[in-house]
């Protein structure tokens, strides 16, 4: 288990985090998100041993997380920290890149292993490929799965899928953590993408102004955001008196009703529209099935 305890952190006197105080267990998935800036790449920082504690402790399991003052080379076996600029090695290949730290004594499992790997981030197609050669997205595969090489107990991964393209995030997503989740690998995963959390995570902390303001299951803290940032890190939404804050999927244009709106514009997003419409001179924004004219007057009900 991680154990991050009381951790009161900041680069120069003004604090990036305070008091920061939680729990991850073995083969737990545990997202965090924050704007930019909130202090998610300085808490993996952190946890990695980069830099010294002055308030707070670290632990995995019973072995305290020392920085650079305790620890001449930084990181420990037991966890790997894929971060935003992935470091790579440009002129070997895909291949060689993730073999690099495994035994030349055994050659036959370190093929073999490599070649799982590149599977888990479905890569079979530049194995030999020279790194330099590859997108920025590729290069963000390959460091994901130079990081599992060893076989790490606990994964941080700093907005992971950040350079990955749409046709291949999805699946990319999945494989990666369901082959956390078959080794029993801890991971935390630093995003601003609610895909990244809400099929995925057990727990989700919500960092701002440098404290945790949430930390609970996704689908908790979907169904209940405390605060319009909150709600706005899962996608559209309002906030409505009395109604407090609504989701665009949670309203519902109906023939009639005491809520009375009028259409300004729809936008198509896929699987729906977004209604933009004018409720009591303010913009309010309605997940609907169909395209609806500007001007229309409509009705609406809230449903929770
Ligand atoms: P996030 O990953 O959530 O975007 P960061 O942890 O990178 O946030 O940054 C948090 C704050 O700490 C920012 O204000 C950033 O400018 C500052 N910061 C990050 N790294 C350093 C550093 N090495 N030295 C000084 N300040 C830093
Ligand atoms: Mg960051």
């Amino acid at each position: 288990m991680l154990q991050v305890k009381n951790v009161t952190f900041g680069y120069s006197k003004t604090k990036i985090l305070k008091a920061v105080d939680f729990k991850v267990e073995a083969g737990e998935n545990l997202a965090i998100i924050g704007e930019s800036g909130s202090g998610k790449s300085t808490l993996l920082k952190l946890i990695y041993g980069e830099y010294d504690l002055k308030q707070g402790h670290i632990f995995w399991k019973d072995e305290e997380i020392l920085g650079p003052k305790h620890n001449l080379v930084i990181g420990y076996d037991f966890m790997k920290y894929v971060t935003q600029e992935f470091d790579l090695m440009p002129f070997i290949t895909v291949e060689e890149n993730i073999g690099k730290y495994l035994s030349r004594f055994y050659p036959e499992e370190k093929q073999k292993r490599t070649k799982e790997l590149i599977k888990v981030v479905e890569l079979e197609a530049f194995a030999n490929t020279k790194v330099k050669l590859l997108s920025g997205g590729q290069k963000q595969r390959v460091a994901i799965a130079r990081a599992l090489a060893k076989q790490p107990e606990i994964l941080l991964l700093d907005e992971p899928f950040s350079h990955i393209d749409n046709f291949k995030k999805q699946s990319l997503r999945r494989s990666v953590f369901k082959y956390l989740k078959n080794n029993n690998i801890a991971c935390l995963v630093a995003t601003h993408d609610k895909n990244d959390v809400l099929g995925f995570a057990d727990q989700l902390l919500v960092i701002h102004d440098s404290k945790i303001i949430e930390k609970d299951t996704p689908q908790h803290i979907y169904n209940n955001p405390k605060t319009p940032l909150i709600a706005s890190f899962f996608g559209e939404f309002n906030v409505i008196e009395p109604f407090g804050i609504v989701y665009a999927n949670q309203i519902k244009i109906v023939a009639q009703s005491d809520l009375k709106a009028v259409v300004k514009t729809a936008y198509f997003n896929g699987s729906n529209w977004l209604i933009e419409a004018e409720y009591e001179s303010e913009s309010i924004f309605i997940e609907h099935s169909e395209l609806i004219e500007s001007g229309t007057e409509i009705y609406f009900v809230v449903s929770s």
